[in-house]
C-alpha cells in the first residue's frame, strides 16, 4: 500500500510509479500486453480560464485550452488506445459556467472527447432538471451506478451506470459512482427522492453486467473522497476500494476532495490529479494473459506552453463574453478593504450576515466563516469581486427558532460564526465547542428562551451543513433567492462610497 499525498508544489509533480507485478502466467506463454491510457481528471468546478497559483511560481495553470492541449499531447504521446475519465464536479464554481447552468462546460468536454464522467454532488446544483439538460447535450456518459429511487428500487433516469467503450480494439467498461455524502450537501428537496447505496454490493449487479461482455478493462469514475496518510487509509473511496473483489476492478479514478493523491487499496490503483484542472492523472494499464499491471504519473497543465485551439476559443466565445460583461458591472466602491478573516476584521462575514437577514425580514443572520470566500479590495467593486466572495450559489433559507435553541446553538457553534443582530461573548483561550461565554441580541437584550424568532441563513447550513445539526431540526421556510443576489441587493441599499463601520460584535475575554 502506498499513498502519496501532495503538499505543497513548485515544478512539475512526477509520481513515483507503482507496478503491481502479479505473473502467473509464464514469460513463454505471453504475447504483447493489450496498453490502454487513461487520462483521469476531477473537480473541475467550471475552471475554463487559466490561473496563477501561490504554488506556480508565476506560472498559468489549468483553463480549457491548456487541458485541452495537455490531453492532445498526452494521447498523442503514447500512439496507443487512449480514455479520459473524469470524477465528478464538473459544472459549478465559475462565472463563465454558472451563469448557464454548467452549458460551457459541457461545450468544453465535449469539444474535448471526454469519454465518461462521475455524477459529483455538485452537478445537482441547479436540481435534476438542469442535470438531465446537461447530460443530454453531453457526448460522454455521466455516470452513477450505486443511486436509487426511494420509491421504485430503480435507477433514476440521470443515474445511468456505465459505458462500454472501444479504443483501438480495446473495450473499456467505466461504472459511475456518486459519493453518499451528497444528500449531505444538497437542498433535501433535491436528493430526498434518491438513495445513494455504498460500496460493492451497489456496484455488483452492474459489474456482473460488464464483466459479460468480456472487457479488456474495467474502471470506476468515483465522485467520492479518501487519503492514506502514515499508511492509515480512510475514506469513502477507500473503503470502495477494499470491498471489490480482487480482479473485479482495475482502476478507480477519484474526485470530490480537491487534493491531488494516488494510492493502491487491495491492489486496485486510485488516482486524484488535484482539483479545477491543474493536472491529469495518467495511468497505463498493460494487460497480458489475464494479469493486469499499470504505472501513474502526474501531469501538471501549465497554460505557457500551449498552442491554442481556434475552434475550441470560437465555441467558449459567448460564455466567456457574457461573463465578462456582468463580471464588469460595477455594484459598489469600498473605502476600505474587507477581508474574509475570522479572527481579525470580520466585517465582510458580517456584512453578509446582515444582508441574509434584511433580505428575510428576519431576527437574526448568521454565516460560516468556510462560505465566505474571498476577500474585496478597497476601490470599485463589481459583480465578478462579489462572485468570488459568494461562488456557491447557496440560498437564502428562513429558520423559526425558540429563545433558548438559539442561545444553545451559539454556545455550541464556533466563534468563528458571523451573526447580524447578536453579539457574543468567547473566551479563545478554552476549548474550541466551549469558547462561547455568553450571546445577547446585538444591544444588550437577553434572548427570551420561550420567545419564537426567525434566523436567516443559507440552506447548506439550514441542511445542518458545517456540523451544526441542530439546524436541520427547526422548522424552515426557503426564500429561494441566492446569497449573492441577496448580497449584491443590500449593498445597493447602503449608499456609495461603501464604508463599514468597525462594530464591536464580539467581546473577547482577557
Ligand atoms: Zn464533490
Amino acid at each position: 500500500m502506498a499513498w502519496f499525498r501532495m503538499a505543497g508544489r513548485s515544478c512539475r509533480v512526477k509520481w513515483l510509479p507503482l507496478l503491481v507485478a502479479l505473473l502467473t502466467t509464464p514469460v513463454w506463454a505471453q504475447e504483447f500486453p493489450v496498453h490502454l491510457r487513461v487520462l483521469a481528471t476531477h473537480d473541475l468546478h467550471g475552471a475554463l480560464q487559466p490561473v496563477v497559483y501561490p504554488w506556480s511560481q508565476e506560472r498559468p495553470i489549468g483553463g480549457a485550452q491548456a487541458i485541452n492541449w495537455t490531453v492532445r499531447k498526452l494521447t498523442a504521446d503514447c500512439a496507443c488506445a487512449t480514455i479520459h475519465v473524469d470524477g465528478g464536479d464538473l459544472m459549478q464554481g465559475t462565472l463563465e459556467s454558472n451563469l448557464m447552468n454548467g452549458a460551457a462546460t459541457v461545450v468544453f468536454f465535449n469539444h474535448l472527447g471526454l469519454d465518461a464522467a462521475a455524477v459529483g454532488n455538485h452537478e445537482l446544483d441547479w436540481g435534476v432538471d438542469t442535470l438531465l439538460q446537461r447530460q443530454q447535450e453531453a457526448r460522454y456518459g455521466w455516470l452513477a451506478a450505486n443511486v436509487f429511487e426511494v420509491a421504485t428500487g430503480a435507477r433514476p433516469t440521470w443515474a445511468k451506470p456505465y459505458v462500454m467503450l472501444e479504443e483501438n480494439g480495446v473495450r473499456i467498461a467505466v461504472i459511475g459512482y456518486a459519493t453518499i455524502d451528497t444528500p449531505a450537501t444538497l437542498r433535501p428537496s433535491v436528493t430526498a427522492p434518491y438513495e445513494f447505496r455504498s460500496g460493492y454490493a451497489a456496484l455488483a449487479p452492474v459489474l456482473d453486467e460488464v464483466w459479460s461482455q468480456s472487457p479488456d478493462f474495467v474502471i470506476v469514475a468515483a465522485h467520492a473522497g479518501g487519503e492514506c496518510l502514515d499508511d492509515v487509509c480512510k475514506g469513502e473511496i477507500v473503503e470502495l476500494a477494499r470491498s471489490i473483489p480482487a480482479g473485479r476492478a482495475h482502476m478507480i479514478a477519484g474526485g470530490h476532495d480537491h487534493t491531488a493523491g494516488q494510492g493502491l487499496v487491495s491492489g486496485i490503483p486510485i488516482v486524484r490529479a488535484g482539483a479545477n484542472g491543474t493536472a491529469i492523472a495518467v495511468v497505463d494499464l498493460y494487460k497480458m494473459a489475464d494479469v493486469v499491471t499499470f504505472t501513474t504519473e502526474n501531469a501538471t497543465v501549465y497554460a505557457d506552453v500551449i498552442e491554442e485551439d481556434t475552434m475550441l476559443a470560437a465555441l467558449l466565445a459567448p460564455f466567456e463574453a457574457s461573463a465578462a460583461e456582468r463580471a464588469a458591472r460595477e455594484v459598489t466602491t469600498l473605502t476600505d478593504t474587507l477581508t474574509s478573516d475570522r479572527d481579525g476584521d470580520r466585517r465582510l462575514g458580517e456584512l453578509i450576515a446582515d444582508a441574509l437577514r434584511a433580505a428575510a425580514n428576519a431576527d437574526v443572520g448568521m454565516q460560516n466563516n468556510g462560505g465566505v470566500r474571498a476577500n474585496l479590495l478597497a476601490g470599485p467593486v463589481t459583480y465578478g469581486d462579489l462572485f468570488r466572495v459568494l461562488p456557491f450559489d447557496n440560498k437564502l433559507v428562513t429558520l423559526t427558532v425558540t429563545g433558548s435553541q438559539l442561545h444553545a446553538l451559539v454556545m455550541q457553534a464556533s466563534p468563528s460564526y458571523y451573526y447580524s443582530n447578536l453579539h457574543i461573548v468567547y473566551d479563545p483561550e478554552l476549548e474550541p465547542s466551549g469558547q462561547i461565554r455568553n450571546v445577547t441580541f446585538a444591544d444588550g437584550s437577553p434572548l427570551k428562551p420561550d420567545a419564537q424568532y426567525t434566523l436567516a441563513t443559507v440552506d447548506f447550513l439550514a441542511d445542518g451543513g458545517d456540523g451544526l445539526a441542530l439546524l436541520s431540526t427547526l422548522p424552515r421556510e426557503p426564500i429561494g433567492l441566492s446569497n449573492l443576489d441577496v448580497l449584491i441587493t443590500y449593498i445597493q441599499t447602503l449608499g456609495k462610497p461603501l464604508k463599514l463601520p468597525v462594530n464591536a460584535r464580539r467581546t473577547r475575554l482577557p
